[in-house]
């Protein structure tokens, strides 16, 4: 299980990451919100530790852009407020739990596994769905138990479509979860990328398949079925 901690103050920071580590997660640590920005940009995360005081960002403001950006990975909340009201503003704003500090370091790790354990996550480092299984870890996508080379972005916009499988994904749902802020982007990019993962999977034999949806997005479904909803 890999987990982002995103704390400013170093001590604790160092201390909960060696921690986590010495209880077999795989922990990147970041300072501020930037940082926070770019590790989940390119790196799925099984849970992030949140500290909502960071020095260039407010953690709420950064969780409420990262659950409008679909990204639905649980979110734990670290804070030093006392109110109420921003405990309740962290979890109207996605947060999945909360630790008010000083805390206890097994009451963290207690957490952090029933926040992992939770239904309504799609969780695990292996995303399957029929003959397909990508591991997000290791970025592996097999076919039919065969491995398949993937490009970066093809692995995102899968990963993504495998995440929420039978339901639509839209076309800038897929951009925002592949492309990071401020990156150049033709018009028709998002087509082209799915045009080259759906022959991909063809070529490989899944028995899964990327629908289009005209105008709404894509969606996994298997080969056999609403073969006429499918286009370039
Ligand atoms: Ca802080």
């Amino acid at each position: 299980m890999r987990l982002l901690l995103v704390e400013d103050n170093l001590r604790l920071c160092e201390y909960v990451g060696e921690a986590l580590r010495a209880r077999g997660f795989a922990v990147d640590a970041v300072e501020c919100g930037s940082d926070g920005e770019a590790a989940i940009a390119t790196t799925a995360y099984d849970a992030i530790i949140l500290d909502l005081g960071l020095p260039d960002m407010d953690g709420l403001a950064w969780l409420t852009a990262m659950r409008k950006s679909v990204n639905q990975v649980p979110v734990l909340i670290l804070t030093a407020r006392d109110g109420v009201d921003d405990l309740v503003t962290g979890l109207n704003a996605g947060a999945d739990d909360y630790l008010r500090k000083p805390f206890e370091l097994e009451e963290l790790v207690a957490r952090i596994r029933a926040v992992l354990r939770r239904p309504g996550h799609v969780l695990g480092s292996q995303l399957t769905h029929g003959n397909v299984s990508l591991n997000t870890h290791t970025r592996e996508l097999t076919v039919n138990a065969r491995p398949v080379e993937l490009g970066r972005r093809e692995c995102g916009a899968l990963e993504l479509l495998l995440r929420r499988a039978d339901r639509v994904v839209s076309k800038s749902a897929i951009e925002e979860a592949i492309y990071a802020f401020g990156e150049e982007l033709a018009s028709n990019a998002i087509e082209v990328l799915i045009h080259r993962l759906r022959r991909r999977m063809q070529q490989a034999d899944a028995d899964i398949q990327i629908h289009t949806l005209r105008g709404v997005g894509y969606m996994l479904a298997p080969v056999s079925e609403n073969r006429d909803a499918v286009g370039e």
